[in-house]
């Protein structure tokens, strides 16, 4: 446990080799003494062994990657518990009821709450048969779920993915399929939804990053899907792909 707590604290922590300082700075406001705690009691309970680097630093999650007793790796999402960065969701918020009543018996902090809606939207897309990450384990504002890459190295954004023309081509068709599937099946439009949140891997997209994702009755979520099929549109149109209009994505989702 000591080496384990080691490497929580030196290397996810970043307090040895990291030299960039803000990027230290920003790990280390993300892991405060409560998230400490929660990471310590996954690695008592068994949960991972290590945790071994990070994959993400961001406004609202770091990313790290970890690994499991028998050597497989995880993500280890920890939603930063600086409540003022989630200011810009509001939007999101607004008419979306899904766990504002009854599920728990304390009062849950926004961060948590986000948390919590990323591992239900995940677990609708996977149960409507769409590639993401399987969520496997929440505790307040962490979320420990499956890896998307191999030998510790997390598959690309689909924006550094690099790809050919023909896979751009079979990329958009799978992705706007995965966008009806969404609405039809899941009745979420994801809201955030381009190329920084989707990684490509073993041929295929995986949607990532669903926490803000809404029901298809938010008030605002036709907006929000027309922002979306605006993001997909752009990025593989300026790879070179024809794409349909957007109004023709928009009517080939909803219809
Ligand atoms: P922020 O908005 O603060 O940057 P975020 O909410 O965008 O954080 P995500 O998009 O979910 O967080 O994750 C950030 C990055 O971490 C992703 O772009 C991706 O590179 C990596 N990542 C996230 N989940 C996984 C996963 N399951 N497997 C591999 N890499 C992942
Ligand atoms: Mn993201």
């Amino acid at each position: 446990i000591t080496a384990i707590r080691g490497s929580v604290r030196e290397s996810a922590i970043g307090k040895t080799k990291t030299t960039d300082k803000a990027d230290r700075a920003t790990a280390e406001r993300a892991i405060d003494h409560k998230t400490r705690m929660i990471l310590y009691k996954m690695l008592n309970k068994g949960a991972f062994r290590d945790i071994s680097g990070c994959i993400s630093t961001g406004k609202e999650a770091n990313v790290y990657h970890a690994t499991q007793s028998q050597g497989q790796p995880l993500a280890v999402k920890i939603y930063k518990t600086s409540v003022l960065e989630f200011k810009d969701r509001a939007r999101f918020m607004q008419g979306d009821f899904r766990f504002k009543n009854g599920y728990c018996k304390h009062t849950k902090t926004m961060v948590e709450i986000w948390a919590k809606k990323e591992r239900g939207n995940l677990m609708r897309l996977k149960a409507a048969g769409i590639r993401c990450p399987t969520p496997y384990l929440l505790r307040l504002n962490v979320l420990v779920m499956e890896f998307i890459g191999k030998y510790g190295c997390a598959a690309p954004r689909l924006k550094d993915a690099a790809l050919s023309l023909d896979k751009l081509r079979e990329g958009y068709v799978e992705i706007i399929i995965a966008m009806r599937t969404l609405y039809q099946k899941c009745k979420l439009v994801h809201g955030d939804l381009s190329e920084y949140n989707i990684l490509y891997y073993e041929g295929h997209l995986y949607i990532i990053d669903v926490s803000q994702a809404v029901e298809h009755e938010h008030p605002h979520a036709l907006d929000f899907l027309r922002e979306d099929c605006v993001h997909v549109s752009d990025f593989f149109k300026k790879h070179g792909v024809a794409v349909m209009t957007i109004r023709e994505l928009f009517d080939f989702i909803v219809d």
